[in-house]
């Protein structure tokens, strides 16, 4: 199996470290909003990676950090007169809420920043005793030019790091290009107790702090969009090489290229998002991967609702036709004589690099080869069988054909209905609504936020 690998440009042939076990982490989101369809790109394809991995055998710890504690998440609980605490709480439930609708569900485990002071004022304190960082005002900062490989992962020169560097001016600096590790405490912000007083933790230390507790030293695969590339990953390996004088701190970096909206990348501080929330109700996930996935996650996606409407067409019709085999193929024992050709395309496309795009072609050629041999109840209970398999590594129910998401939007009219008639205190009404749902397993809770919708 191979994969690109960003740290040497090449693709590689993929050997875990310790080996069936894979760890692998990808950075998380910064929850001060709701998230967008560009953060959905990234994790959809990051679950596909992870369920291939474990596809093939792979016992994967999948990680990932949530940034609850940054500039941009103090600066909004400030506008909105909240606690930086809250404003994560409530942007870490929409989107654990928004990746379960997506079928995100391959992470193992999901780290909270803050959970993990202990272990940055660890890192940090082991740095300055290293020699690689240094306090000023109570702030520290890692010197760059200590670790001699900066640069290796974005592939930059120290004088054009220098030269980048120079804008960002901070007189507690010793050189323009160094990086906080530690933030002394300023007046509204929230702070923690260290050795250098009161302040809270810089970014990029969050991570390595979370990984080294999970992890240790060294692992597998380390995944991100292409913009954190540098600073962030950057500094996370001056950090963690600093610490352990270990190389490579990862083995493997992926990075999945963007989504843009009209040639610019979908981002909260640019303000052209459409959240997953909106998509959501609008179109089913199961669209909405089968969508991202037919680009090759490393390559930039230009969102159009023309193509996620094709990518609909195509999805249910392929559904339908699954069904309709389904029938001719009842119970037969599967005959995978010629199925297993499409089993092991699947692999041969997944371990290049995690083709779903070539995935996702294959899967067309096995229904159109299916469609051949409707007069053979085993052979189509076997092409089932493998379609079957590369669903669910693309995280893509194959058998339930639903109406191209307006039972969401029919489900919205009735949770809309329950809102008026709770606020008419027609309990009658509302308890009917409610009642009627959870006979068919769709279970509403009445929380503080509001109403809450599970599928069972
Ligand atoms: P953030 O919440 O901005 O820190 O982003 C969380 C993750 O989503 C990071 O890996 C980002 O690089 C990734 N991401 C943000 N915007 C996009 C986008 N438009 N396309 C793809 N990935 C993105």
């Amino acid at each position: 199996m191979k994969v690109y690998n960003t740290l040497t440009r090449e693709k590689e042939d993929f050997v875990p470290i310790h080996k069936n076990r894979v760890n692998m982490f990808v950075c998380g989101p910064t929850v001060y909003d709701m998230p967008h369809i560009g953060h959905a790109r990234t994790y959809v394809a990051f679950d596909a990676i992870a369920r291939y991995l474990r596809y093939k055998g792979y016992q994967v710890f999948y990680l990932m950090n949530i940034t609850d504690i940054d500039d941009k998440m103090i600066q909004r609980a400030n506008e909105r007169g909240i606690a930086v605490k809250e404003l994560a709480r409530q942007y870490t439930d929409a989107f654990m809420q928004d990746m379960e609708a997506l079928g995100v569900t391959s992470v193992n485990l999901y780290a909270n920043a803050t959970d993990y002071i202990d272990e940055i004022i660890w890192q940090v304190k082991t740095l300055i005793e290293k020699g690689y960082a240094y306090e000023s005002n109570g702030s520290v900062y890692f010197e760059v030019n200590k670790f001699k490989g900066f640069g290796k992962l974005s592939r930059q020169k120290m004088d054009e790091l220098k030269a980048g560097a120079r804008v960002e001016l901070d007189e507690n600096k010793r050189n323009p290009e160094d990086f906080a590790l530690w933030k002394a405490h300023k007046e509204g912000e929230p702070w923690w107790e260290s050795p250098w007083g009161k302040g809270r933790p810089g970014w990029h230390v969050e991570d390595t702090a979370i990984t080294f507790t999970y992890f240790g030293e060294q692992y597998d695969l380390h995944g991100g969009a292409q913009d954190l590339i540098f600073p962030h990953h950057e500094s996370e390996i001056a950090i963690a090489e600093s610490i352990s004088g270990k190389e490579p701190f990862v083995k493997y970096w992926l990075h999945t290229g963007f989504l843009n909206l009209k040639g610019e990348k979908m981002s909260k501080s640019l303000g052209n998002v459409l959240t997953i929330r909106e998509m959501t109700k609008r179109y089913l996930a199961d669209t909405l991967r089968f969508y991202f996935l037919y680009t090759h996650y490393r390559s930039p996606i230009d969102f159009s609702f023309d193509d996620l409407e094709e990518t609909h067409r195509a999805l249910t019709g392929m559904k339908r036709n699954a069904q309709d085999l389904r029938e001719i193929a009842k119970s037969a024992e599967p005959d995978m004589s010629e199925a297993v050709k499409f089993r092991e395309r699947f692999i041969e496309v997944m371990d290049d690099d995690f083709n779903t795009r070539e995935a996702i072609a294959n899967l067309f050629s096995l229904f159109n080869e299916a469609n051949k041999h409707r007069d053979n109840p085993a052979l189509v209970a076997g092409y089932l069988k493998v379609a079957g398999e590369i669903a669910n590594v693309l995280g893509i129910r194959l058998f339930t054909v639903q109406s191209g998401g307006k039972e969401k939007e029919i489900l919205q009219i009735l949770l809309d209905l329950r809102e008026q008639a709770r606020e008419n205190k027609d309990w009658a009404t509302s308890d009917y609504i409610r009642d009627r749902l959870k006979e068919i397993r769709i279970i509403i809770e009445d929380t503080r936020e509001g109403q809450k919708v599970r599928w069972e």
